[in-house]
């Protein structure tokens, strides 16, 4: 069961769980966030593996400051306006990535955009002690409602976590709002704990909706296709097609192979989620027409890699069904 440690006694405890790229959940303004180290892939996809989420839709990385956020994306004055503004606090900003980042793809799913937000209180504290973003959805499991007490968590996720911070009821509530300036134009994307006329009074301009469904990531299937086409649980391995292998034994034919990624040698489905984006991006590189993918097991995280690489798969114009509120 999961440790409940008061925000004032919990801080050492947090950094040496995400330093050994563990999650951990965290009082927010907006709900409590189940947060691992935005850098390492590992402590990521355990986030993906606690909330039990069936697809890798993209995270918020959370800074300490601005500072952190400009190494990690590309602000234009009007995002840069609405930071100086309202953060620390509810507000979301999906930007360009700064190439060389650190971010893990995982966080991103892989986009080169990234929803960025700083925190008020032990998350903005703890995020400044370790120096390093944190990614944080919601701390409850994947289909649930958020959570806003500590209590809450553990009830939900206490037996898949090891730490619950106690920063009592978050005073917001909501989750935070996003917005996305798109040539000079705003655009909300999700509304939540700033109302969005609070929002266009600072920027000065009106915010447009519409069409977020489509704009938010995940939502089309063309979105995660590499150039390359892409088949799904091959036993056999054609000639001059590239490998993404899982576990220790070959699909038929592996010599044939014209390139070979290998997931997890090991068969471990938390590190196979950390390497899908950058071995589906090398083997795209390698030139090969088809990706052949080796099946991998549903359990766990199997569902969301799964789930990724079916719509790597699926016709190139084929619209998803929306993410479910996770
Ligand atoms: P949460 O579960 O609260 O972390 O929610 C993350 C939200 O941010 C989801 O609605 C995502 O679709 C959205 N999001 C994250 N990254 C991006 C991005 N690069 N572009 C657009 N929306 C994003
Ligand atoms: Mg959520």
């Amino acid at each position: 069961m999961a440790e409940i440690l008061a925000a004032g006694e919990a801080m050492e405890r947090a950094l040496a769980l995400l330093e050994g790229g563990d999650v951990v959940a965290i009082p927010t303004e907006t709900v409590y966030g189940l947060a691992g180290d935005a850098t390492n892939g590992v402590g990521v996809a355990r986030i993906f593996e606690v909330k039990g989420r069936p697809r890798f839709n993209p995270l918020i990385a959370h800074v300490a400051d601005l500072a952190m956020a400009e190494r990690i994306a590309l602000f234009d004055p009007l995002s840069k306006r609405l930071a100086q503004t309202f953060w620390p606090g509810p507000l979301t900003l999906v930007l360009p990535q700064r190439p060389g980042n650190g971010i893990h793809p995982l966080v991103t799913a892989g986009l080169d955009t990234i929803a960025l937000r700083m925190p008020k209180g032990f998350g903005g504290e703890l995020i400044a002690r370790l120096g390093r973003p944190l990614a944080a959805p919601s701390a409850n499991s994947s289909g649930r409602i958020s959570a806003t007490t500590a209590e809450a968590v553990a009830a939900d996720l206490g037996s898949k976590i090891r730490l619950v911070v106690d920063g009592g009821a978050t005073s917001v509530g909501l989750e935070s709002t996003i917005v996305k300036v798109e040539g000079g134009k705003l655009r909300l994307l999700r509304p939540g704990g700033i109302a969005a006329e609070e929002i266009e009074a600072a920027a000065g301009v009106k915010l447009s909706r519409g069409a977020a469904g489509i704009e938010a990531p995940g939502m089309l299937a063309s979105h995660y296709a590499p150039g390359a086409a892409v088949r799904l649980n091959a036993e056999t391995i054609a000639k001059g097609e590239a490998l993404l292998a899982f576990g220790d034994r070959r699909a038929e034919g592996w010599q044939n192979a014209a390139a070979l990624r290998n997931l997890s040698e090991t068969g471990d489905l938390r590190e196979a989620a950390a390497n899908l984006f950058a071995h589906m991006q090398d083997l795209d590189r390698s030139g090969a027409r088809t990706i052949a993918v080796e099946p991998i097991p549903f359990d766990g995280l199997g569902e969301a890699i799964n789930d990724r690489l079916s719509r790597a798969a699926a016709p190139r114009d084929q619209a998803a069904p929306r993410d479910k509120i996770d």
